[in-house]
């Protein structure tokens, strides 16, 4: 797939996009070691800004440093790098950042652990999706509500295998194993335990239930990747006055609650439907739910003074 106009930082300088390419041998490909993070970039009336993009620097680094990965950049550099990235390219939606050791390796063990720093900003929809599309295949993160299957075969990411803080391509196999024979059981996506048979996270989100009381939990920080949006979520919902807390979740938790919604960027906050047989809101999405969606949109659009810090202004 060719985009002209998009270009792709990499160590410093813009490539085009066809170039932004590794060797089929390279150690990160090979061993799954590719560490990245993926930030949204939102229209508001003080221009182009990256949402929480320090945070999202911060967790790249964090991952780095569980991976092993030797970052030659500082945090800084990201984020000077990110804005560049941004600005080079209009109509970027969302932006990815990758760091991968390029060189061919046959040791698990690289003899050249250089790390190369990869920056994408682009629009998912127009410049990824859009031939998928002609095929006829939606994008999940383009539906409204979204149901979910609880997996009862591959456990959730663990701190003793690659633990769960780390955005680590290898970390996402056993759960895209697990969605895909989920859809074809008719769900949108899976909800996955952790080794106690706790709930943990979907393989791309983040979940909160809200309970009969009107309490939103979450599961524990050490069991999930940190999302930046659940972070935002926690906060938020402290602020409208709701009780938020991080605590184990069974699966008697979630067949009891009144609503749940799944926390990414790519969504915000998105309304779940349906896990296994328990249906939430009449299948539609929750009040709860819709008044942290509708707030978190407008914090994105720049229309909510209280947590304007949280975006990142790029032409400031
Ligand atoms: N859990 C996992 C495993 C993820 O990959 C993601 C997506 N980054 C999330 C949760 C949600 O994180 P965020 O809100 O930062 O996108």
């Amino acid at each position: 797939m060719t985009h002209p106009s998009r270009k792709i930082w990499r160590d410093g300088e813009f490539i085009q996009w066809e170039q932004a390419t590794v060797h089929v041998l390279s150690q990160s490909l090979q061993r799954g070691t590719l560490a990245f993070d993926y930030m949204s970039v939102h229209q508001t009336s003080r221009g182009l800004a990256v949402y929480r993009l320090r945070d999202h620097v911060a967790r790249l680094v964090t991952s780095c440093e569980i991976t092993g990965l030797e970052l030659g950049y500082s945090a800084e550099e990201l984020i000077d790098a990110c804005i560049a990235t941004v600005l080079e390219n209009p109509g970027a939606r969302f932006v990815k950042i990758s760091a991968l050791v390029p060189s061919v390796e046959v040791e698990l063990v690289p003899q050249d652990p250089r790390v190369s720093v990869l920056i994408a900003a682009y629009d998912v929809m127009a410049d990824v999706v859009e031939p998928h599309l002609r095929a006829g295949h939606r994008p999940l993160h383009e539906a409204p509500l979204v149901s979910l299957k609880v997996e009862r075969h591959f456990s959730n990411r663990r701190e003793d295998i690659i633990p769960p803080q780390a955005k680590v391509a290898a970390n996402y196999t056993s759960p895209m194993m697990a969605k895909l024979r989920a859809r074809a059981e008719g769900y949108d996506d899976v909800l996955l335990l952790n080794e106690q048979h706790l709930v943990a996270e979907a393989p791309t989100s983040n979940i909160f239930i809200v309970n009969a009381s009107g309490a939103l939990l979450t599961p524990p920080s050490d069991k999930v990747l940190l999302g930046i949006t659940r972070d935002s979520i926690m906060e938020l919902a402290r602020a409208e006055g709701l009780e938020c807390t991080e605590q184990n979740i069974t699966e008697a938790d979630l067949h009891a609650a009144t609503e749940a919604f799944l926390t990414n960027t790519s969504v915000g906050v998105w309304p779940v439907i349906r896990i296994d047989e328990t249906r939430y809101s009449g299948g539609q999405a929750g009040l709860v739910t819709v008044r942290l969606r509708d707030r978190h949109r407008a914090i994105c659009r720049g229309n909510d003074p209280e947590f304007d810090h949280w975006l990142y202004y790029v032409g400031e």
